[in-house]
């Protein structure tokens, strides 16, 4: 058969970590095609090229800098451009920007290809009505949550016009009409056959090629060699389960519980305190996964994958959505602003995740049953004081 290619679309923090391992593992094997596109924002850094830069010097000085990719990875700056003729696509890329890259590849993609996730967050069917000022004009839209682009002062987003990019306007929730894994969004999209990869996978660590695990989620076992033996690597060790959709969920709601254990280590709690908002927050994500997946089954086995338990424990001690919980609690600056401050131009999950989850949360009357996934959300968008993050911990209904 063919050699496989390979499409790395995104490139940042881990877009860049996991490129590394691609083009790598994509040289050595001859089931893959050895040239391995990675589709670049293109932007300027230090007056040159990203795109170049990674060309040339084959390093993504600013998402991962100080990291070599291997000179087959091939930055493309045009999006359509990089996913020709591809087999295997990877989503990397932040979760605001996916429905905008599903529309532009939609027409150029192969399909027969497979298309594998690592992105993070929960999209829910949560549709806002949005009035947007458009060439003087008064118009409303029904919009996607994930077709927004931005931050509002709401809840967080700003909106801009889906038709012409005009950005401003309110939005006003329309309700939510359930839960959807951005793999569902790709799918849906593109209608190719969707895998997820996610797990305890800091990426500065990955790019170090220091020990860790990973896990695939794929419906089809067919696929599972072909995937593990492109992800595999002697210190990036994968397993690969069928519950495609609970590993999928445990990537997404982990980023909450990461937030407050930032606030819990902003407050000063000690390493008890954090083991319980861990332990909290894993039967919060296992109880919504339980209300959430009807069609499929949630296997407690799965939790223990590296994508639940240890994804959790990584985040809530190096993770980013840690950071800036922390500094949140510290500083009281908003999080739009630490994110801004702290990041260098990465992207936080796990408020916006929270926010989506909430919404659902109220519709399901279900809110009481999930109080740590509650506060975050309260804390970071609805004015509460973080002092009150406590308060989540000593009702629990777990100790009830
Ligand atoms: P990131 O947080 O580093 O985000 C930066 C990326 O966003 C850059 O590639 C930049 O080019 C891109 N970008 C900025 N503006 C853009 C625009 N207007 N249009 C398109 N792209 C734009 O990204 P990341 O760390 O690679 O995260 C991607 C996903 O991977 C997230 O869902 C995250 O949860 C998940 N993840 C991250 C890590 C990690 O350690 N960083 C580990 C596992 C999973
Ligand atoms: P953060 O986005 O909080 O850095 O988490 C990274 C991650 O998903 C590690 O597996
Ligand atoms: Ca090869």
């Amino acid at each position: 058969a063919a050699p496989k290619k390979v499409c790395v679309v995104g490139s940042g923090n881990w877009g860049s970590a996991i490129a590394k391992i691609v083009g790598a593992n994509a040289a050595k094997y001859d089931m893959f095609d050895t040239t391995v596109n990675m589709w670049v924002f293109e932007e300027m850094v230090n007056n040159r090229k990203l795109t170049e830069i990674i060309n040339t010097d084959h390093e993504n000085v600013k998402y991962l800098p100080g990291h070599k990719l291997p000179p087959n990875v091939l930055a493309v700056p045009d999006l359509a451009e990089s996913v020709k003729g591809a087999d295997i696509l990877i989503f990397v890329v932040p979760h605001q920007f996916i429905v905008k890259v599903c529309d532009t590849i939609k027409d150029h993609i192969k399909k027969d290809a497979i298309g594998m996730s690592l992105i993070k967050v929960t999209s829910s069917l949560l549709k806002r009505f949005v009035v947007i000022q458009h060439n003087n004009e008064m118009q409303s839209f029904h919009l996607f949550l994930l077709d927004l682009s931005e931050e509002c002062e709401v809840c967080s987003r700003v909106f801009s016009c889906e038709f012409c990019g005009y950005p401003s306007a309110q939005g006003v929730d329309a309700g939510p009409e359930g839960l959807k894994l951005i793999s569902e969004v790709i799918r849906g999209k593109l209608g190719i056959t969707m895998t997820v990869l996610m797990g305890a996978n800091i990426a500065s660590e990955v790019a170090e090629e220091k020990f860790c695990e990973t896990t695939i989620g794929c419906k089809d076992k067919t696929y599972g060699p072909m995937l593990k033996e492109l992800m595999q690597t002697t210190n990036f060790r994968v397993t690969v389960v069928e519950e495609s959709d609970v590993v999928e969920i445990c990537g997404a709601l982990k980023n909450i519980v990461a937030v407050g254990a930032g606030f819990c280590d902003g407050l000063g709690f000690g390493d008890n305190t954090k083991a319980a908002v861990i332990r909290l927050g894993l039967m919060e994500m296992i109880a919504f996964a339980r209300v959430f997946c009807t069609e499929c089954p949630v296997s407690p086995a799965t939790f223990l994958e590296s994508c639940g338990v240890a994804d959790l424990i990584t985040t809530c001690y190096g993770g980013r959505n840690r950071k800036i919980g922390e500094a949140f609690a510290k500083t009281g600056k908003s999080i739009e602003q630490l994110e801004k401050e702290l990041l260098s131009g990465q992207k936080l999950q796990g408020p916006a995740t929270a926010t989506e989850v909430h919404q659902i949360l109220k519709q399901k009357n279900m809110v009481e049953k999930f109080p740590l996934f509650t506060a975050v959300y309260q804390i970071c968008f609805g004015g509460h004081p973080v002092t009150e993050f406590i308060k989540c911990l000593q009702n629990h209904p777990e100790h009830m």
